[in-house]
C-alpha cells in the first residue's frame, strides 16, 4: 500500500520511508541520525567479523571488540518518510520506499 499526504498548502506529497542502510557502505558518520526528527536509527557498534555489539555510544569499545560503527535503522516504523537522511548521507548508502513498512510483510 503506497500512502500519500499533503502539505500544508494542499499539494501532494508523497512519503518516501527509510528502508535499508548498507552496512559495508555506511561510514557511521551520524549525520542522519543528527537531522532526523524521529529517532528511526541508532549508531551500532561491530566487530571484526561484522557481528553486532550494540547501539555505540561513542564511549564503550565494547572491550577492545569495537571495529567500526555504522548507523541501524532500529526502529523503522518510527519514519514519516521526510527524506532528510538521504539527502546529508555523504556515501548514498540508503534507499527508500514509498510504501508502509508493514505492508510488505502484509503482501
Ligand atoms: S526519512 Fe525522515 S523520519 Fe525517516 S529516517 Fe529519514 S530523517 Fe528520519
Ligand atoms: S549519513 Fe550515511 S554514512 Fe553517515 S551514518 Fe547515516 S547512513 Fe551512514
Amino acid at each position: 500500500m503506497t500512502s500519500s499526504s499533503v502539505t500544508r498548502d494542499g499539494s501532494r506529497w508523497m512519503p518516501e520511508y527509510l528502508n535499508s542502510i548498507n552496512p559495508a557502505m555506511c561510514i557511521g558518520c551520524g549525520r542522519c541520525f543528527k537531522v532526523c526528527s524521529r529517532e528511526v536509527m541508532h549508531a551500532h557498534g561491530i566487530d571484526e567479523a561484522g557481528d553486532m555489539l550494540g547501539v555505540c555510544d561513542g564511549e564503550d569499545d565494547f572491550n577492545g571488540e569495537l571495529s567500526r560503527v555504522i548507523m541501524v535503522i532500529d526502529y523503522p516504523g518510527r519514519c514519516i518518510g521526510c527524506g532528510a537522511c538521504a539527502r546529508v548521507c555523504p556515501k548514498n548508502c540508503q534507499t527508500h520506499i514509498a510504501v508502509h513498512h508493514r505492508s510488505l510483510h502484509e503482501s
